[in-house]
């Protein structure tokens, strides 16, 4: 590692106590010492000085990492963040053509078709100058799109939806190490949001919404745009009486996004529209940033399909022992994910307690 500062750091984290290790869900789901933090760090700083032999199991370590952020919340180093190593270890692992097998699928047909989930068609609705961004996962639930769309049409405001096609922030490429490949699909965003002409970009993924804000500006790509989630859009519309409800009865339980929660700290603006809807939040005991990730849909932030299994099973598990009536979450890939429960976006909720008039 060429910069001795960062290297001092990771090499603090290898030789740290570990504690945070019972905060990081697949550490937890799985119960193997080698996935925890610390022992990443530790195979990281010996990979640094090239004392490992087993390439491939280096590289497979990097991929069972969720990428979700518990471990930089609950760091004793406040400008710590474990993941940023675990990255340049998955870009090692991308130049080296050493990718877990449903990693790699899932750049093939990003290569072939500039999205992660193969042909589809360009949704273009609305005009202005704020957009709606329809993820590569949001795009493959219609309900949720037509719940969006729904909300969006009563309450009168005018916003350009936009997606599908080869449209994507291009998170699988970045959590595949495709530094390159990252970087030239963040440009073309750019332009996509210039040619738009875009003041407001509205994204209901935690991850794009991540991309975006954070990433974006890392690889020297700024959007000149407002960035904000649809938690936050939606919250302003019930609260400015664009769109109007009937009060719901009974209990819900929030999931939140890892990502939500861990790197863009919205966690206040959900629990505002379900609250606005009449529900009881019951909370699950790992919540808000002590949220624990539902696993992400295999090979996009897991490379290995079973350890993204036991981590969604965990997380099941805690949902499950609110015994609430609705269980709702603000990502399109939880709702997916924990489909068992039935999980509604919050979007959907508001769509269902309209009224009109
Ligand atoms: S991430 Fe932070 S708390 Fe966790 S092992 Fe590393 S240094 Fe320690
Ligand atoms: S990012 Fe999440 S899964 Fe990965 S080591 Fe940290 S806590 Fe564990």
């Amino acid at each position: 590692m060429k910069d001795k500062k960062e290297l001092q750091k990771v090499t603090n984290c290898a030789l740290c106590a570990d504690m945070c290790k019972y905060s990081c869900p697949t550490y937890l789901a799985a119960g193997s010492e080698t996935i925890s933090p610390q022992k990443i760090a530790r195979l990281i700083v010996y990979e640094d000085k090239g004392l490992l032999e087993d390439r491939k199991g280096f590289c497979d370590v990097m991929f069972q990492s969720c990428m979700c952020g518990a471990c930089k919340r609950h760091c004793i180093y406040s400008d710590y963040d474990l993941r940023k190593f675990i990255q340049m270890g998955r870009s090692k692992a991308f130049k080296e053509g050493m990718l877990p097998d449903e990693t790699k699928k899932r750049v093939e047909t990003f290569m072939a078709y500039g999205n992660p989930n193969g042909e589809r068609k360009l949704i273009q609705k609305g005009m202005g100058t704020v957009g709606y961004f329809i993820s590569c996962s949001a795009y493959k639930d219609k309900a949720l799109v037509k719940a969006m769309d729904r909300i969006i049409s009563a309450s009168g405001e005018k916003v350009q939806q936009f997606g599908g096609a080869d449209i994507c922030c291009g998170a699988p490429l970045y959590y595949a190490g495709d530094t390159k490949g990252f970087k030239k699909v963040a440009q073309k965003m750019k332009r996509e949001v210039e040619r738009r002409r875009l003041g407001k970009v509205i994204t209901m993924c935690p991850n794009c919404l991540k991309m975006m804000r954070e990433v974006y500006p890392e690889m020297g790509v700024k959007l000149n745009a407002q960035l904000v989630h649809t938690t936050e859009f939606l919250a302003s519309l019930l609260k400015e009486k664009k769109v109007k409800v009937k009060k719901a009865r009974g209990t819900a339980t929030y999931h939140d996004p890892c990502i939500l929660a861990n790197d863009m700290d919205i966690t206040a603006a959900p629990r505002q529209i379900i609250a606005a809807l009449g529900y009881e939040i019951k909370e699950p005991v790992y919540t808000k940033e002590h949220t624990h990730c539902c696993g992400a849909p295999p090979g996009s932030r897991l490379g290995f399909s079973k350890l993204a299994d036991q981590v969604k099973a965990m997380r099941l598990n805690e949902l499950k022992q609110t015994h609430a009536d609705v269980y709702v979450s603000s990502c399109p890939s939880c709702k997916a994910v924990l489909s068992e429960l039935d999980v509604k976006d919050v979007a959907e909720l508001i769509s269902e307690h309209m009224r009109h008039g």
